[in-house]
């Protein structure tokens, strides 16, 4: 039988607690650079830490297991992750992206990949065909589903159907569901990629970044590329992955909950244009959630009705923090605009429906009503003379 979700996020597929002789039940941090040889010719399994880490390895067991991959490899960050992603091409080879997604993402694509000879389409991949996108020297379609910010949902399973058919790998960065409501090698995408730094880690405490495999191939070349550049995770780092996450099935499911109650009132709320939560029936992003998807997660994003009420609304909550990131315990605003989405060219902003009137939410594990209340008082102090 296979182990369930949540006994994985503690054990990963290893049995008991493999290699431990004193029974401790957290697993260690093996805070070291180097690691000794009996002789010449011999080795624990670990040379040197940028290579191997046995906390690391820990670590990376565990998220192979929850997205059902062959190899996991940890980065210091999801950018790290997504830079070294970037040395499986060469120049002249071409990548088809979604144009809604992570601002860093694009940033790197347009001012680091682009200099390096990649060529980028950016196109919708909701709306659009993604086929005649496709050239010869088409290497990988990279989505990020739900998108960010704008929660529009993605089919992955008709896309890793057109990629087979070129080819081509597809990318999928998991960040927003996380493996828990979402495992997109099992929909038949290639390589998972995801900021750790958000729901995996869970508390705002660490950045890391993963990339998951489905073909040992594709591991055998980013594990190459991941020994040579050098930006895998810290022993320390990963023991606090480690731990968030431990807890991710409970805090996924608690801060759903919560974002489901948050949509409810902003969706009655008279200054709030527009709510884009992929849980909101009728819709077609619900349709394709519910299919390949066992959630829609906690991340909202609404629309007010006016720049100036985004802006006192940023002022004047007095318990969500107005802060860039995600994925934390903590709820937090964010404002794409200026943030996560700055350095992204403003025709593209527009082009996605990022005006300076959209706001982002992540959804923590609060009580709801302090949530909804904080949200509430921040609107209606609008106007107010005092
Ligand atoms: C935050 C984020 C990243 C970048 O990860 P870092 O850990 O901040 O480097 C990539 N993709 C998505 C969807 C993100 O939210």
């Amino acid at each position: 039988m296979e182990r369930g979700f949540e006994t994985k996020c503690i054990y990963g597929d290893g049995t008991k607690f493999e290699g431990e002789q004193t029974g401790s039940i957290s697993f260690p941090i093996y805070q070291t650079a180097t690691f000794a040889h009996p002789a010449v010719g011999q080795s624990t399994g670990y040379d040197y830490s940028r290579m191997q880490n046995p906390t690391r390895q820990q670590l990376e067991q565990v998220v192979a297991s929850l997205e059902g991959g062959v190899d996991a490899l940890a980065f210091s960050s999801g950018m790290a992750a997504m830079t070294a992603l970037m040395e499986l091409f060469h120049p002249g080879d071409h990548i088809i992206t979604d144009s809604d997604l992570y601002g860093g993402s694009i940033r790197l694509f347009r001012s680091v990949s682009r200099k390096n000879g990649i060529l980028f389409s950016h196109i919708d991949c909701t709306a659009e065909n993604v086929e005649p996108y496709i050239r010869e020297n088409t290497r990988a379609i990279l989505i990020e589903t739900p998108t960010n910010p704008m929660m529009n949902v993605i089919d992955i399973r008709t896309l890793a159907e057109t990629a087979r058919r070129h080819g081509i790998l597809l990318i999928v960065d998991n960040t927003f569901l996380s493996p828990y409501f979402q495992k997109p090698l099992t929909l038949g995408a290639d390589i998972v990629l995801h900021s750790g730094t958000k729901f995996l880690g869970g508390h705002n405490d660490t950045l890391a970044g993963f990339l998951v495999t489905a073909q040992a191939e594709v591991s055998e070349q980013l594990r190459f590329i991941f020994k040579t550049v050098g930006s895998g995770l810290a022993p320390f780092d990963s023991w606090l992955i480690l731990r968030g996450i431990k807890t991710l099935p409970v805090r996924m499911e608690r801060a759903q909950e919560n974002a489901k109650a948050i949509v409810e009132y902003l969706s009655g709320e008279h200054r709030v244009r527009k709510v884009y939560y992929p849980g909101i029936p009728g819709t077609r992003a619900y349709e394709i959630c519910r299919r390949q998807a066992s959630g829609f997660g906690s991340m909202v994003t609404f629309e007010v009705e006016s720049q100036k009420l985004a802006h006192h609304i940023l002022k004047s909550t007095r318990l969500i923090p107005f802060a860039e990131s995600l994925g934390g315990v903590e709820t937090l605003l964010t404002y794409p605009t200026t943030q996560t989405h700055a350095d992204v060219p403003v025709e593209i902003q527009q082009k996605n429906g990022i005006t300076d009137r959209v706001l982002r939410l992540s959804v923590g594990i609060e009580a709801k009503e302090d949530l909804i209340q904080d949200l509430k008082q921040a609107m209606d102090s609008f106007e107010k003379p005092f």
